[in-house]
């Protein structure tokens, strides 16, 4: 395709996909494929004045030729790159050049290089040089009938006789290479020696018509070079304008790549920080429930007796108070339990003070088996105790009372009983009959206690108003009640 391309001088299309080709070549691995690259590159580029692009693919072919057609065809090329150089390499590499093609009988591609010789000898007005470059070889020529080597031949025949003097037959070689005119590069030579031979002859219009030849032909053939070397020149300026836009892409990725890592080390940062955050929210939340915990501890342990676990006095009062407010404001009824241990200060006496600690344990357990989770348990001191029992009237809290007086005895005969016998005496007082006031309340029910205590202890009494005094009275400690009945 690259070849029809040019061939059509569709130069820009032709260097175009040639530039794919060269592109592509890197990855391609069948060796004719590769060769047929090379030397199409070679070609290309040596006719839009690329000498030393020709000269690499055509090196590029000869380095890897397998066989003397194919290091013939590449040295070809590479001659015809070094013929368009001032320097000696053209001769230098001549020899080798034409000895490859020589032994890869190759009659066309050896004789199109002695051409190429015949013509830098004219060119350096050495005649007789690019003569005996030729001569040998006219027969040759002759039977491999190209007719562009031929005329091409022709030309530069006609050249060397003229420069050797022979007019007569140099306007016949000329005349033979400009007959056809489809070659432009024998068309003008031969067009140029005819020109030079008419004006020496002083044949003004013959001049005249071999000038106007030769300057058409040569300005064809320039129009044509810088044709290839134009479009050549646009590709190339493309290919570098999307490197250059490739460049300019990859630097951009590259930005954008170190703003990924740069967003990502932040991000990292940012949770980091939060992390830091929450691990010290973390610490002040759990400092603050454990000075809550501890708060509450110390708290628990300063409204709780040390020794059953229940109320101790003072919350006790406290609590009890606050509940009977909301009973009086609803009226509701509530009753208040004072307990006394019978004849403790007997058991401490005759068992010691550790059994007598576990019997009032083992009591204090005894009544919490009858209680609900509203009704508050206090020690009101030594082996005294008092239940609030709210929402409950006297007969049940007497049933209860009973319970609790039952249980406590059971606990003599139990299997892991203390080993002494065990009784208390339990004294109620209701509000409704007694009123909300914890003062009178309490008073009545240590009253039912010492009524009690006097009619025999281990029993439960209820406070009569009508019998009971402590109403109006002021109220008596349990500890005054204690020593009056011991009296
Ligand atoms: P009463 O039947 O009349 O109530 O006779 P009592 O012996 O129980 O009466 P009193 O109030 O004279 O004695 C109470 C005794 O309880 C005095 C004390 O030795 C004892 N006591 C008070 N608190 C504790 C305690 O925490 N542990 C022990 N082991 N004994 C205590
Ligand atoms: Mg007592
Ligand atoms: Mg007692």
């Amino acid at each position: 395709m690259v070849t029809v391309l040019a061939n059509a001088t569709r130069y820009a299309e032709a260097y175009a996909l040639l530039d794919g080709l060269v592109a592509a070549l890197p990855a391609v691995r069948d060796p004719p494929t590769r060769q047929r690259i090379q030397s199409n590159a070679a070609s290309l580029y040596a006719q839009a004045g690329q000498i030393e692009l020709a000269l690499r693919y055509a090196d590029q072919m000869l380095a890897a030729a397998d066989s003397d057609a194919i290091a013939c065809q590449a040295q070809y090329y590479r001659m015809l790159a070094l013929s368009q150089r001032a320097d000696g390499a053209f001769e230098a590499g001549y020899p080798e050049a034409l000895a490859r093609c020589t032994q890869a009988n190759d009659g066309l591609y050896a004789n199109s290089i002695r051409v190429l010789a015949a013509e830098r000898y004219l060119d350096h007005k050495q005649p007789v040089a690019a003569d005996a470059a030729l001569q040998r070889h006219l027969a040759e020529i002759d039977r491999i009938g190209y007719p562009a080597l031929s005329e091409e031949v022709q030309a530069t025949l006609a050249r060397i006789a003229w420069a050797q003097g022979n007019g007569e037959r140099a306007r016949a070689l000329a005349l033979q290479a400009a007959k056809t005119g489809s070659n432009s590069v024998a068309l003008i030579a031969a067009s140029q020696v005819l020109y030079e031979i008419a004006q020496t002859k002083g044949d003004a219009a013959d001049a005249l018509h071999w000038y106007i030849r030769y300057a058409d032909a040569e300005k064809g053939h320039l129009n044509d070079l810088s044709a290839r070397a134009l479009a050549y020149q646009q590709i190339h300026q493309q290919v570098q304008e999307k490197k250059a836009q490739l460049v300019t892409l990859r630097q951009r990725n590259q930005v954008l790549e170190l703003q990924r890592t740069v967003d990502r080390r932040s991000r990292t940062e940012i949770e980091l920080a939060i992390a830091l955050l929450l691990v010290v929210l973390g610490s002040i939340g759990l400092y603050a429930w454990r000075t809550k915990r501890s708060e509450r501890k110390f708290q628990k342990l300063a409204q709780r007796d040390g020794l059953t676990g229940i109320l101790n006095r003072q919350h006790f009062i406290e609590r009890v108070r606050a509940e009977l407010g909301y009973c009086a404001k609803s009226l509701r009824e509530a009753c208040l339990i004072a307990i006394d241990l019978d004849h403790f200060k007997q058991i401490n006496d005759s068992h010691g003070h550790a059994a007598g600690d576990s019997a009032l344990l083992a009591a204090v357990a005894a009544c919490q088996r009858h209680l609900r989770s509203v009704d508050l348990f206090g020690r009101m001191g030594g082996e005294e105790f008092a239940i609030l029992l709210p929402d409950t009237v006297p007969e049940r809290a007497a049933d209860i009372a009973e319970a609790m007086r039952a249980q406590i005895v059971a606990l003599g005969d139990a299997p892991d009983s203390p080993g002494f016998p065990l009784s208390a005496s339990f004294g109620i007082a209701a509000a409704r009959v007694s009123g909300y006031e914890l003062q009178h309340l309490l008073a009545h029910a240590d009253g039912a206690l010492y009524r009690a205590k006097r009619e025999g202890r281990n029993r439960v009494v209820r406070h009569d108003p009508a019998t009971d005094p402590g109403a109006d009275g002021p109220p008596q400690g349990f500890r005054e009640r204690r020593k009056a009945t011991h009296s």
